[in-house]
């Protein structure tokens, strides 16, 4: 018997993360991508579209993630929207560091992606000088179905994300690169 047993071949899936291991990240996935909670970081203009975004003609409850909140410790999305100056890039920082692991980061319109407009002294010239961003918004401002659009991308990596994905060596290097421990 354990002859017969030694020569089935264990195809991958089952040898390497095993059967519940890799079903259980899909359920978890599931759920957190339905379940998102943002915490808005509006400074300017973009912000006025986030507005827009969460009212009731684009209705982002049937995303589940009508639930904003203010505080880090209870999101998982931190949207960034608006002119970052460098005197803000700590703060946002250390906003970003508040938030507990699994986060996401999408930085909404040209400002946050790249200072935007505001080629000068004061200005970030993008806020992943100082977090990392998962996700990039063109537009000035974008317009609502942009930011859906950028939320549903954030969605697709939520779903996929590996429940061991974040505890990599190339997670922990990118945290690394910023200076996050
Ligand atoms: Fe304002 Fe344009 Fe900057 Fe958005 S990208 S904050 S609309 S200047």
């Amino acid at each position: 018997y354990n002859e017969k047993v030694k020569s089935v071949e264990v195809p991958d899936g089952y040898a390497g993360e095993g059967f519940f291991a890799t079903k259980f990240d899909q359920v978890i996935g599931l759920a957190r991508k339905n379940s998102i909670w943002p915490l808005p970081f509006a400074t300017s203009c973009c912000g006025i579209e986030f507005m827009a975004t969460m009212a009731s003609t684009y209705d982002m409850a049937r995303f589940g993630s009508e639930r904003m909140a203010f505080t880090p410790r209870q999101c998982d999305l931190l949207m960034v929207m608006g002119t970052i100056s460098k005197k803000m890039g700590p703060v946002l920082r250390q906003v970003y560091l508040q938030m507990a692991e699994p986060r996401w980061v999408v930085a909404v319109g040209a400002c946050a992606c790249s200072g935007g407009v505001f080629d000068t002294y004061s200005v970030l010239q993008g806020i992943d000088q100082v977090i990392p961003v998962d996700v990039y918004v063109p537009g000035c401002p974008p317009r609502p179905e942009a930011i859906i659009d950028g939320f549903m991308r954030v969605q697709e990596l939520v779903g996929q994300e590996s429940l061991r994905r974040r505890h990599t060596d190339k997670y922990k290097e990118l945290l690394n690169s910023y200076g996050i421990e």
